[in-house]
């Protein structure tokens, strides 16, 4: 049986939520400028494979449509941008999660392939706990998932942090390669800025990328390769599998208790 939500019947799902299925993974991407080579969904993809992962290792999880567009004004500037403003998708979410915990699901996770929607989901997630008490909220972002594994598969093929970058660096445009090699245009890869990603931050929150990159590039792609792209996906998996493993939401803590 099919776990997508999209490809089930009703029955299925009343089947698969009696059967002890009652964790949904929602997962979002975005629909923004990444850089001259790769495509505006870039990751709308990514939330996808990841979300694909990431159900392998949870029996218990049924998975929603991955919603194609996000909070990414920070790219405004560029041609092609759809965004939201973080009250929408903060009430998108919650209005979808009061309706999936009226049909018997227990845990919802939040999966974001994309930065910019970290506010949206904790605005979110306090709602949710107020009008849906009986839904476990669980966040997973890119951040999370930034993990030692991730920075190990990049280190031991000699990439720099600052090349692997915040965004069309050397990172994603590897998991493009694997993921959507034909949508990949490498012949138009070029460096971004190239300074330091931890600096850059207060100057995107104030100017947008616009300000920062006039490509639209945060790092160094030209070095970018489809296998590595394949152990990034895997490090941000199993980054996630550990996270929703170890971390329970403190409110489930004291029940449990
Ligand atoms: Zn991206």
């Amino acid at each position: 049986m099919s776990l997508m939500l999209a490809e089930m019947t009703w029955p299925e799902v009343e089947r698969a939520i009696a059967a002890g299925m009652t964790t949904v993974i929602l997962p979002m991407g975005a629909t923004e400028q990444h850089g001259p080579h790769l495509p505006l969904g870039t990751d709308t993809f990514r939330a996808a494979s990841l979300t694909e992962g990431l159900s392998g290792a949870l029996p218990e999880a049924l998975v929603a449509p991955v919603l194609p567009v996000g909070c990414s004004d920070e790219h405004t500037g560029f041609p092609g941008l759809l965004s939201l403003d973080h009250e929408t998708l903060a009430r998108l979410i919650v209005d979808c999660g009061r309706r999936i915990a009226a049909w018997g699901v227990r845990r919802l996770v939040l999966l974001s392939a994309h930065g910019g929607n970290g506010e949206a989901l904790e605005l979110a997630r306090t709602r949710l706990q107020e009008q849906a008490s009986g839904l476990e909220i669980r966040i997973l972002t890119s951040s999370t998932a930034l993990s030692e594994a991730f920075a190990a598969v990049a280190a031991a093929a000699g990439i720099s942090p600052d090349d692997v970058g915040l965004h069309a660096g050397e990172g994603e445009t590897s998991e493009m390669l694997h993921l959507r090699p034909e949508l990949v245009r490498m012949d138009r890869a070029a460096a971004g800025y190239a300074g330091s990603m931890s600096e850059v931050m207060p100057r995107l929150r104030a100017v947008g990328l616009r300000g920062v990159t006039p490509t639209g590039t945060l790092g160094d792609p030209r070095a970018a390769c489809a296998s590595r792209g394949a152990k990034y996906l895997a490090a941000e998996i199993d980054g996630y599998r550990r996270t929703l493993a170890t971390e329970a939401d403190p409110r489930f803590e004291v029940v449990a208790r």
